[in-house]
């Protein structure tokens, strides 16, 4: 799984969009975006929920990597946080980091590449392909114009980010052979 040095790289490893070039920015609902911390234009601290708890959040400053802690509930453990970047116009490129940090030491312990999502449409059908680092999986599901939908998961096949369509062909050849 892909290690980050920073969390602003893992925030900027895919900075627009493979598909459409757009910008890329962080799904809101994995924020806390309510307590005024978002990571675009003049905010530049991200913040999210300790285990959904709305009293204790962790505030990141992606320019220094230092944490803040607000944490009324909470006293220690390892947490886990997805965050979610996404394509907002065309909606067919995604990838998720996990953070984890560790609540006693007060402390980020790292950031990594959990998955990365893409979705394209041709004449006959639209395809998704999620490799998902962490389980070193590729679930490749694709949904006929019928309105059905099918699954199949593969060990990992390498996304192929600058010719996506050349990722399908490889997957359509394992579907054959599976
Ligand atoms: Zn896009």
């Amino acid at each position: 799984m892909k290690q980050f040095s920073t969390f602003l790289n893992a925030i900027e490893y895919h900075k627009s969009c493979v598909l459409c070039d757009s910008k890329m920015d962080i799904n809101d609902r994995d924020l806390a975006t309510d307590i005024g911390y978002e990571f675009r234009e003049n905010k530049q601290k991200v913040s999210f929920f300790v285990f959904s708890n709305r009293d204790d959040t962790v505030t990141i400053d992606p320019e220094t990597n230092e944490v803040e802690f607000s944490l009324k509930n909470i006293a220690g453990g390892i947490f886990y946080h997805g965050l979610t970047i996404d394509c907002k116009s065309c909606c067919q490129f995604s990838y998720v980091i996990q953070v984890r940090i560790d609540l006693s030491k007060r402390i980020l312990l790292g950031t990594s590449l959990n998955s990365e999502t893409l979705s394209i449409e041709d004449s006959e059908m639209v395809h998704e392909i999620k490799n998902i680092y962490a389980t070193k999986k590729t679930e490749y599901t694709y949904f006929p114009k019928d309105g059905s939908s099918k699954r199949a998961t593969f060990p990992l096949v390498s996304l192929n980010l600058i010719n996506p369509k050349e990722t399908i062909g490889r997957l359509r050849k394992l579907l054959i052979f599976s």
